[in-house]
């Protein structure tokens, strides 16, 4: 087999950000498949043939993927951001563990910057210290399994990164979600709403627990917690390196 796939972030919207090496794939390729928005990202040429699908088609994206690399075509796998995270490239392998012989495919995961780094530089240093970063989507979990895990991670001092913070089909989790961090967290901590980061929509404001309502954030928006030592320092907020 000849053909390959790179499984890319296209980072988190600015072309500045996008890595050499991902576009030296790009370059390369022979096809693109990904969500409809990341691939109209991706500038069409001759030779090169796009092919945009519909959100939550993951696993037939990663199948579809895979039989081109069989047929010797060169694939790019895009996502935004990172590949590795909430994304792409775990997909993949999931279709590939069905494949038989999967090692005789080529694949490359080429890394982005990922939406929650893109916020924190915009920011400051919100993740200076210790972090964990959570999905509040329920698409692939169950919503008790979120609750617990907000709930321990508060609990162990965590500053946090929230992706898929709020959709349209279930407007009232993010809600709840404010409510469990403030139950643990206090009233004070401060908590930052970045939207659209490195595009020309990008807007930021970070406000305290108290004052944080769920209109505050949307499915472009990646919200990060502070952890209890988080503070502003001029228009920037920071997590010193040392806790405790
Ligand atoms: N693989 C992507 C994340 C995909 S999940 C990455 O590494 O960034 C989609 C979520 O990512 C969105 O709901 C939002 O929470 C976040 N996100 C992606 N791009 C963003 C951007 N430019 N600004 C703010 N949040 C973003």
């Amino acid at each position: 087999m000849t053909g390959w796939i790179a499984v890319a972030g296209l980072g988190p919207g600015d072309e500045a950000l996008v890595t050499d090496e991902v576009r030296s794939a790009l370059a390369e390729a022979t096809d693109v498949v990904g969500y409809i928005p990341y691939v109209a990202r991706v500038a069409p040429r001759p030779g090169l043939t796009l092919h945009p699908s519909d959100n939550r088609v993951e696993l037939d994206r990663a199948g579809h993927a895979l039989d081109m690399a069989a047929a010797d075509k060169r694939v790019v796998v895009v996502s935004s951001g990172d590949p590795g995270i909430f994304a792409m490239a775990s997909a993949l392998f999931e279709a590939l563990e069905a494949r038989p012989e999967p090692e005789r495919f080529d694949i490359r995961i080429l890394p982005g910057i990922t939406a929650m780094l893109a916020a924190a530089a915009r920011l400051g240093a919100p993740l200076g210290h210790d972090f964990c970063a959570i999905n509040l989507s329920d698409n692939l979990k169950p919503w008790d399994l979120i609750e617990r895990r907000l709930r321990l991670a508060a609990e162990a001092g965590f500053a946090m990164a929230f992706y898929n913070p709020r959709s349209k089909s279930r407007p009232h989790q993010f809600a709840r979600a404010l409510d469990i961090l403030r139950e643990t967290c206090g009233p004070e901590r401060l908590i930052s709403f970045a939207r659209a980061v490195t595009t020309p929509d990008e807007s930021l404001s970070t406000v305290t627990l108290a004052e944080a309502t769920p209109e505050m954030a949307d499915m472009r928006t990646v919200v990060i917690l502070g952890n209890a030592e988080t503070r502003r320092v001029g228009r920037f907020v920071y997590t010193p390196r040392s806790a405790g």
